[in-house]
Order: structure tokens, then sequence, then C-alpha cells
């Protein structure tokens, strides 16, 4: 049902993509697209909120910028606060008087999770504080590395990304798109 929602939406994109990390990828995600419906929002965001039943944690923090919807509305539908962190001069940190208590149970909240790199610079903050992470919850979880946290997904999607020099789509001559400067 998520899928389908993504690919209705266009949120989700299949082809043969130019990433902004310069790899190519069969695959293009971009929650956003999803997220600025507000009900298919609330209803993709309630498939992991059913999937945290039973999970114990006190407030959600979604880094910035793809994290602050997706941790708002888990907020929202739990009853739990949210908050998020945003980067400062390269560094993520916590702003605008938001705070951590020691001990305070946190879950992190993401659109994508890939490599898990932003989870892990907002755990970083967290775990500073005191605080106590629970995990990662995300709409797509899309990482080929064992995330070392738990993690609760909307849904899992595979996706090959290929290095330009050695991209199979280009040996098909299938014509490359960049996402986003349409
Ligand atoms: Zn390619």
């Amino acid at each position: 049902m998520l899928i389908s929602m993504l690919k209705e939406t266009g949120a989700l994109l299949e082809g043969h993509f130019l990433l902004s990390s310069g790899k190519h990828s069969d695959v293009y995600i971009q929650c956003a697209k999803l997220l600025m419906y507000p009900e298919r929002a609330e209803k993709a965001i309630g498939l992991i909120v059913d999937k945290l039943k039973g999970v114990d944690f006190d407030i959600v923090v979604g880094p910035a910028i793809g994290g602050i919807i997706v941790s708002y509305e888990i907020g929202r539908q739990a009853g739990k606060p949210s908050i998020f962190v945003e980067r400062e001069n390269g560094n993520m940190r916590l702003r605008r008087g938001f705070t951590i208590e020691k001990g305070q149970k946190v879950l992190i909240a993401e659109d994508v999770v890939t490599t898990g790199k932003s989870s892990y610079e907002a755990i970083k903050v967290v775990e500073e504080l005191g605080g106590e992470v629970v995990g990662i919850a995300c709409l797509v979880d899309r990482s080929k590395e064992k995330i070392m946290y738990p993690v609760y997904y909307g849904v899992k999607i595979e996706a090959n990304i290929y290095d330009s020099e050695n991209c199979s789509l280009c040996k098909m001559n299938r014509s490359i798109v960049k996402p986003g400067s349409r």
C-alpha cells in the first residue's frame, strides 16, 4: 500500500537516475512528494506507528529537513513531543531551545534511511545529552548495510546503485535523468 502511494504521488520513480552523490540508480525516492499531501502522510506514517506498538519512547527527533514531517506526524499519532536537530556550520545540533533530558528515550525519525549517516549524526547529538536512542523510524528503508539500531520502516525498497563508470543501465544505453531538474 505504501509502495503504491509513493508511486502515485511521484515520490518513487523507476528508471535511470543521476543521484546528487554522482552515482547512478534505478530508483529515485523523494518522500516530500508524498508528504505534501497531509492525508496521505497521515496514512503512510500510521503504518510506522503501528509497528511502534510496544516500543517505549518519550520524544521523537527528526533530522532536518527530511525527518521533520515524519517526526511530527509520529509524535502527533503517538501522543509524544517531536523536535528536530539541524545543521549549523556543518554540524547537527539542537537549536530553538529544544533539549533532551538525561535518560529520555528517543526515537529518531527519517523519511529515508540509506546509509544511516544523518540518523547517526542525530543519535550522536542525543547521546551526548544523555538521551537513550531506542530506534530509527522511517518511511522508506533502502539501507544495504546493517544499521546499528532497530529500524521501524514503512516499506523496504531495494535499489541498485552504480558507479557512473560501471553502470548496467548506461551499458543498456538507457537515457539518464537528473531528478529535481525537470
Ligand atoms: Zn548509468
